[in-house]
C-alpha cells in the first residue's frame, strides 16, 4: 500500500493563506526514511521547494494524476519533532497564518534552504575543446580547480559579471551544464582532523615496528600519541600544541596508517572566555518560599503556571537559577527568556558563571554562531538556554521550565508574521511538554495579573529588596503651576535646583524623555487636559497634513478647538519636544555640565551604544539624556537623580495601554537612581499630576495602579475583558488601501455584528503611523470576544476580499501590544 506524507510547502503565499499543506507520495526508495517533522524537498509548480512533513497516512483524496512524489531528503533533515509540529498547528490557528510560516518561525532562519545554481564541466573529453578562446579556458581551469563544479555566483565573483556570457555560450556547446541545488545558507563549520586508518591492534604493531628502527622513531612517537588522543583529532592542534610535524603526519597518511577527515566544530561565541564562578548565596526567606511554592504547586497539585511579582532588586534571578538547577538534577532543560535589551554581559556572566552547559541566543550573534548554538541545543549538549524572544522555540528535548523575566516587556511580541507573543507560546509549549512556566516582573502586564487573580497563574510575591535597600524617593513637579508662576522653560524649579545640586556634588543625573508620542496629541498647558475621543477614551492624534484630530480606534474626527473645552484657556497646543531640544536647554541652563545623549540618532553607528554607556559609567559626563534606551538594565552607581522630562508623552499615547506603560516606565526609570551607596531621587514632570498612573508610581504601589486600571479596562471593554484584532491594509496607492479596507470592513460588519458574535467592528481609519516606507496604511479594529469561529470568519473574509494580484498588503495582528 502506498504511503502518503502531508507536507507543509514553503511556497511564497500571502500571509493569510492557509492552503500550504499538500499530500505527496513517499517513493519506494524513501519508504521508512520519511518521518513526521522531517524536512524534505518536493516538486511544486515546476520548482523544487523545501517542505515539512506534518503527517503520514496511507490514503489520500487527491487524484492519482495530480499526486507528486517527494524528491529527496536534505541534510540536516530532522529539524522538528512531533511536539513542535503540534505547536505549529496550534500557532497557525491562533495567529491565522500558514503552517509553514509557523514552522519557519520555530526553526532558525539560517536553516531555511535557498536554491543555488552551480555550473559544472560535462564535456571534458567528448566536446571539442580545440577552438576554445582564452576566456573559456580560464573559466574551465577555475571550475576544474574547484573539483569540476562551482556556484555560478562564485565564478561571477571571480571573473566579473561579463563571464555570464561565456557560461551561456559554453552551456550551449555542451561543455558546461547548469544544475541547481537546494542548500542551507549556513552549515556546520568543518576543520581538518586526523584519525587512525587501521584498527587499534594493527596500529599498535605498526608503532612497535617503527620504534625498532631509529630512522622511524618520530613516526612511532607520533602514532603512539595519536592513538592516545580522542579521535578524530584536530590536525592543527596536533601540529601546534603537540608539535607533531606536518610531514610526519603526511607520511603516515600516505602509508595508509592515518587518514585525514573532516571534523564538525561549533562556533562558540563565548568559547574563548572564561567566566568567573557566580557564587551561590544563601536564599532569603522570600526566595525560598517562592521556590517552594513553585515546586510544591507543580509536583503536589499539578499546577503549571506561576507569576513572581517582585520589586526590582528582590533577587528574582536567583530564584530562576535555583529552578534551573533543580531541573538539571531531573535531567531536564530550562529556557530563560529576557528582553533583548537586557541581554547585557551581566546576565550572560551570571548564567555562564553558574552553569556548565549554557547556550545563549540573541540577535547580535553571527548567523553561524546562532546555527551552532541551535544545533548544540538540539543535540542535547545544553542544560540552560538564555535568550531573547525567539529562544522560546529552542529545541530542547526534555523541557523542564520556561522562565520569562520582565514578562510585561513589549519586545516579547513578534513584529513579523506570525505575530506571536512569547508568553502565549511558552504557555502552550509547557502544556504540550508538561513543563513549568514562570513569569517574573516588578510591574506585571495587566492581563497577566488579572489572570493570576483568577487563578490561571499561582502568584508568588517578593516585597523586599535584597539587603532591604530602599527604593528611591519619587516626587512630582506640576508643570501647570510652573506656567502659572511664569516659568516657561522645560525644567521645573524642583528639577532645576536638584540638577544644580548634583552638579555641585559631582554626582550624575539621567534625564529621560519618552521617544514615542512626539507631537501627536493636543493639550491645554494651563489645566493639562488632553483632547480625547469621547467614545474610546484614548487621546486624539493630531494630523498636521489635514490639521485635524483623529481617533485611531473608531475614526472619530474633530477640529482643533480654539480654547480649552475644560478651562477656557487659549494655551492649546500640540505637545512637542525631542532629545535634541532637551540637550540644547541643558547646555543653556547648565553650562558647567558635561552632557551625553543616547537616542536613535546618537546610537545608529555600531558600537556607539556601548561607548556612550562606558563614558557615562566612567563619569566622563555629568548628565545623560536619553530615551527608552536608558530605562532598562543599565547600572550606573554614580546616578543619584533621575528626571522624567514629560511624563505626558507617555500618558497621552493614543493607546488603551498608555496608563500601564507610564506606570511601568516610571518604575523602571526610577530603578536607575540610587543604585550605589547614596540614596536616589526621582522627579516626574507632568501636566497631569493626578493621573492614576502617576499617583500609583509615586506610592510605588502596583495594586493601587492595578485596581484603577482594571476598572477602566472594564468600563471601556478593553483586554482582558475583550480581544482585539487589528487589520491593516498597506499600499503605495492610498486609494487602493482605502478601498480594500472599506470592502473588508463592510463584510466584517455584515457578518459579525448582530450575528451571534460578541464583537464590534471599528473603522476603517488611517493607521496611527499613516505611512511607512512609502506605503499608506489604513486599519480596522475588531474588539470583543475573539474565538475560533470569529477568527475563521475574519480569515475567510480577508481571503475572499483580498485582491491577490493587487498592490495591497494585508497584515493581521491578534491582540497587538500597541495600537499607537
Ligand atoms: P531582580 O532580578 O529581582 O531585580 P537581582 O536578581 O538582580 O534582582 O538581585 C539583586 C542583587 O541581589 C544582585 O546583585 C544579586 O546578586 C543579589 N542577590 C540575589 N539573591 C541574593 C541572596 N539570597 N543573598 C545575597 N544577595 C543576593
Ligand atoms: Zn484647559
Ligand atoms: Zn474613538
Amino acid at each position: 500500500m502506498p504511503l502518503f506524507a502531508v507536507i507543509a510547502v514553503d511556497a511564497v503565499l500571502n500571509s493569510c493563506a492557509e492552503n500550504d499543506v499538500f499530500d505527496y507520495i513517499i517513493p519506494d526508495e524513501l519508504k521508512g526514511a520519511v518521518e513526521i517533522g522531517m524536512r524534505v524537498i518536493v516538486p511544486f509548480s515546476g520548482r523544487m521547494l523545501e517542505g515539512y512533513v506534518i503527517d503520514i497516512k496511507d490514503s489520500t483524496d487527491v487524484a492519482q494524476d495530480k499526486l507528486k512524489a517527494i524528491k529527496s531528503i536534505p541534510n540536516p533533515s530532522h529539524i522538528f519533532d512531533y511536539k513542535q509540529i503540534s505547536l505549529a498547528k496550534w500557532m497557525s490557528k491562533e495567529y491565522l497564518c500558514s503552517i509553514t510560516e509557523c514552522l519557519k518561525c520555530i526553526m532558525p532562519s539560517e536553516m531555511v534552504m535557498k536554491e543555488s545554481k552551480y555550473v559544472m564541466v560535462v564535456g571534458g573529453k567528448s566536446a571539442d575543446l580545440s577552438d576554445l578562446k582564452y576566456d573559456d579556458k580560464k573559466m574551465l581551469d577555475i571550475i576544474k580547480s574547484h573539483g569540476g563544479c562551482i556556484k555560478v555566483n562564485d565564478i561571477l565573483k571571480l571573473l566579473g559579471r561579463n563571464a555570464q556570457k561565456t557560461i551561456t555560450r559554453l552551456v550551449k556547446s555542451k561543455v558546461l551544464a547548469i544544475k541547481s541545488n537546494m542548500a542551507q545558507e549556513v552549515s556546520a563549520k568543518k576543520i581538518k582532523g586526523i584519525d587512525l586508518n587501521l584498527d587499534y591492534d594493527s596500529a599498535a604493531s605498526q608503532a612497535d615496528s617503527f620504534e625498532k628502527k631509529s630512522s622511524k622513531l618520530l613516526q612511532g612517537k607520533a602514532l603512539r600519541l595519536i592513538m592516545s588522543l580522542e579521535k578524530p583529532f584536530p590536525e592543527r592542534k596536533l601540529v601546534e600544541e603537540y608539535k607533531v610535524s606536518r610531514s610526519t603526519i603526511n607520511t603516515l597518511v600516505k602509508k595508509g596508517i592515518l587518514k585525514s577527515v573532516e571534523i564538525e566544530v561549533s562556533r562558540d561565541p563565548y568559547g574563548n572566555r572564561k567566566f568567573s564562578p557566580y557564587a551561590k548565596p544563601t536564599l532569603t526567606d522570600e526566595q525560598r518560599n517562592v521556590l517552594n511554592t513553585i515546586l510544591t504547586g507543580y509536583y503536589g497539585y499539578g499546577k503549571r503556571n506561576f507569576l513572581i511579582h517582585g520589586v526590582t532588586g528582590s533577587g528574582k534571578t536567583e530564584v530562576y537559577m535555583r529552578l534551573a538547577e533543580h531541573m538539571i538534577e531531573k535531567g531536564k532543560q530550562t529556557i530563560v527568556l529576557v528582553p533583548e535589551i537586557a541581554l547585557t554581559p551581566q546576565t550572560i556572566e551570571r548564567f555562564k558563571g553558574r552553569f556548565e552547559r549554557v547556550a545563549v541566543l540573541h540577535s547580535r550573534l553571527s548567523a553561524g554562531e546562532r546555527y551552532d548554538e541551535w544545533m548544540r541545543i538540539k543535540r542535547g549538549e545544553v542544560d540552560v538556554v538564555v535568550g531573547a524572544r525567539s529562544a522560546v522555540f529552542a529545541p530542547v528535548s526534555n523541557l523542564g521550565a520556561i522562565i520569562i523575566d520582565e514578562e510585561h516587556e513589549t519586545s516579547y511580541k513578534s513584529d513579523k508574521t506570525p505575530k506571536y507573543h512569547a508568553r502565549d507560546i511558552a504557555q502552550k509549549r509547557c502544556e504540550i511538554e508538561d513543563a513549568i512556566l514562570v513569569l517574573g516582573s516588578a510591574t506585571p502586564c495587566i492581563e497577566t495579573y488579572y489572570n493570576a487573580n483568577n487563578k490561571k497563574y499561582i502568584k508568588c510575591n517578593m516585597f523586599h529588596r535584597i539587603y532591604e535597600r530602599s527604593l528611591p524617593d519619587i516626587r512630582v513637579a506640576d508643570m501647570r503651576q510652573e506656567i502659572d508662576s511664569g516659568n516657561m522653560t522645560i525644567f521645573s524649579r524642583m528639577l532645576y535646583s536638584e540638577l544644580k545640586n548634583v552638579l555641585r556634588k559631582k554626582q550624575q543625573a539621567i534625564l529621560f524623555l519618552n521617544r514615542r508620542g512626539y507631537s501627536t496629541f493636543v493639550s491645554c498647558r494651563k489645566c493639562g487636559s488632553v483632547m480625547k475621543c469621547p467614545r474610546c477614551d484614548v487621546s486624539l492624534t493630531y494630523h498636521a497634513d489635514r490639521n485635524v484630530l483623529n481617533c485611531h480606534y473608531c475614526g472619530y474626527t474633530a477640529n482643533i478647538p480654539k480654547v480649552c473645552p475644560i478651562c477656557g484657556s487659549k494655551y492649546i497646543k500640540y505637545f512637542g519636544i525631542g532629545t535634541q531640544k532637551v540637550e540644547n536647554e541643558v547646555m543653556r541652563f547648565f553650562p558647567e555640565a558635561r552632557v551625553l545623549r543616547m537616542d536613535m540618532d546618537t546610537t545608529s553607528r555600531k558600537g556607539a551604544h556601548g561607548s556612550i554607556y562606558r563614558a557615562f559609567k566612567n563619569h566622563e559626563a555629568d548628565i545623560l539624556i536619553g530615551t527608552q534606551m536608558v530605562s532598562k538594565g543599565l547600572d550606573f552607581p554614580g546616578v543619584t537623580l533621575v528626571g522624567i522630562i514629560a511624563a505626558d508623552l507617555s500618558i497621552n499615547i493614543p493607546d488603551f495601554r498608555s496608563g500601564e506603560r507610564t506606570f511601568q516606565l516610571i518604575t523602571q526609570v526610577s530603578g536607575r537612581a540610587g543604585r550605589g551607596s547614596e540614596p536616589g531621587k526621582v522627579i516626574i514632570q507632568t501636566y497631569n499630576p493626578k493621573h492614576y498612573s502617576i499617583l500609583a508610581s509615586l506610592h510605588q504601589d502596583y495594586n493601587e495602579f492595578f485596581e484603577k486600571e482594571i476598572s477602566m479596562r472594564k468600563t471601556f471593554e478593553y483586554p482582558p475583558f475583550s480581544d482585539i484584532v487589528n487589520i491593516v491594509a498597506s499600499s503605495k496607492n492610498e486609494n487602493e488601501a482605502i478601498k480594500v479596507m472599506n470592502d473588508i470592513t463592510a463584510k466584517l460588519k455584515q457578518k459579525i455584528e448582530g450575528n451571534g458574535f460578541d464583537a464590534n467592528v471599528l473603522g476603517p481609519t488611517q493607521a496611527p503611523i499613516s505611512k511607512i516606507n512609502t506605503y499608506y496604511r489604513w486599519q480596522t479594529i475588531i474588539k470583543g470576544r475573539v474565538d475560533d469561529a470569529l477568527k475563521k470568519c475574519v480569515k475567510s473574509i480577508i481571503d475572499e476580499t483580498y485582491p491577490k494580484s493587487g498592490s495591497v498588503k494585508i497584515n493581521l495582528d491578534i491582540n497587538p501590544v500597541s495600537l499607537a
